[in-house]
């Protein structure tokens, strides 16, 4: 029987090993953390957005979109909850199209991984950082453990704090190949601007980013305030393309149109403004606006922010770059080192904000498996 490594216990890891394992390989599983899933656990508010319905290679960016699009197309959304239930489990999708399990609760779909992992005999070593892998002349050699084929599945740069911090990277360099600059994305902007009082508002807006007086960007979806600017889905959105200097027009009543809103801010008191926005958001608005209708109505329609960065790299839900896709062939194995299999987001694809993240974790870990399964 062939031994398989898999470095790395993320949603990819996971996937690829409940994939070999069923096929019936020997797996191994190392992951650097005490526990399995972290970051899975952590998605969409916790609530885990596994996929998204809508899919299509527009909504990811890589070097290489033909064999990304075939690899989403081999393994689409509907795939991805086939898998998902055949381990157990409602998976569902909302008006967006973006689909999370019925309880919505991330850290159950993890739960499902872990209980798949454990029936089927794979052997998972937690709090194993896998430091060394060499080609020995006819098998692979982990730390020192031999395996037939490898799957490097050890994430990005993005959100340290479950173990990714793109020390992984190397463990593929060594075997000649790159990565891509790497930058952080979907992350919360860091502006400047009237966001005092407003931490924790979270409200459905229309965002643009603004450069030299033109637009862009321009999507609607949720503007969460913080105490150092805008996060959100919109906002993630946004941080791929908004730079530091753009400025933010934040239409928080994308729904009605100034005309309308004038009337009502005409009777709007300095101190509250009433069922138009949430209250918090109100009372900091009018205060603003010091009793001048027009000036809270232009707040509310145009809400000014000037970018002054991101949070970076700690904050990002994912990492912009990686591994060349181009380094690789149509089951993400190394096209330097046979045997060598990659999965997830240590390769130069991430998506927008929805469950395209996860989706590209699930897809590219199928393709890694069929390829561990034919070589
Ligand atoms: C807060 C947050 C919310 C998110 N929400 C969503 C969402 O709702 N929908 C969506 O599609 N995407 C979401 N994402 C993005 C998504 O979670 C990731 O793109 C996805 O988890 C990537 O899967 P992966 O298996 O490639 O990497 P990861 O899930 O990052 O797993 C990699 C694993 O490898 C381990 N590791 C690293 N180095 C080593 C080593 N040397 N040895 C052993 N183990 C190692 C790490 O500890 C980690 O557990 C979110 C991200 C964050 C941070």
């Amino acid at each position: 029987m062939r031994k398989i490594f898999i470095i790395g216990g993320g949603a990819a890891g996971m996937a690829c090993a409940v994939r070999l394992a069923r096929a019936g390989e020997s797996v191994t599983v190392a992951e650097r953390g005490p526990r399995l899933g972290r970051k899975l656990s952590a998605t969409g508010n916790g609530q885990g957005n596994v996929t998204n319905l809508h899919q299509g290679i527009s909504h990811y960016f890589t070097d290489d979109p033909i064999k990304a699009a075939r690899i989403l197309e081999r393994y689409p959304a509907e795939e991805t909850i086939s898998f998902l239930q055949s381990m157990g489990g409602i998976f569902l999708p909302d008006g967006r199209g973006r689909v999370y399990p019925a309880g919505r609760q991330a850290s159950a779909v993890t739960d499902l991984f872990r209980r798949e992992l454990c029936g089927h005999g794979v052997a998972v070593f937690l709090e194993k950082r896998v430091e060394r892998l060499v080609w020995t002349g006819n098998r692979f050699s982990v730390d020192g453990t031999e395996a037939d084929a490898v799957v490097l599945a050890a994430g990005g740069k993005a959100a340290p704090e479950f173990g990714t911090d793109g020390t992984a990277y190397p463990l593929a360099q060594a075997f000649g190949h790159t990565v891509t600059p790497l930058s952080p994305a979907l992350v919360p902007l860091r502006c400047e601007g009237p966001i005092r009082g407003l931490k924790g508002i979270r409200t459905d807006a229309e965002l643009t980013v603004l450069r030299a007086g033109k637009s862009v960007f321009c999507g609607r979806g949720d503007v969460l305030f913080t105490d150092t600017g805008v996060s959100g889905d919109a906002v993630f959105r946004a941080s791929s393309v908004a730079q530091e200097g753009d400025l933010l027009s934040i239409d928080l009543l994308p729904d009605v149109s100034e005309e309308r809103l004038g009337a009502v801010c005409g009777n709007a008191r300095e101190d509250e403004l009433l069922c138009v926005v949430p209250n918090g958001l109100g009372r900091v608005l009018a205060r603003l606006a010091a009793g001048d209708p027009a000036a809270l109505c232009r707040l509310i329609k145009r809400f000014p922010l000037k970018v002054t960065g991101t949070l970076g790299f700690s904050r990002a839900q994912v990492t912009r770059g990686g591994i060349p896709l181009a380094e690789t062939d149509e089951c993400l194995q190394s096209n330097f080192r046979r045997g060598l299999f990659f999965a997830g987001e240590i390769l130069n694809v991430d998506g927008e904000c929805g469950g395209y993240n996860l989706q590209w974790a699930f897809a590219s870990a199928a393709a890694a498996a069929e390829g561990v399964l034919s070589c």
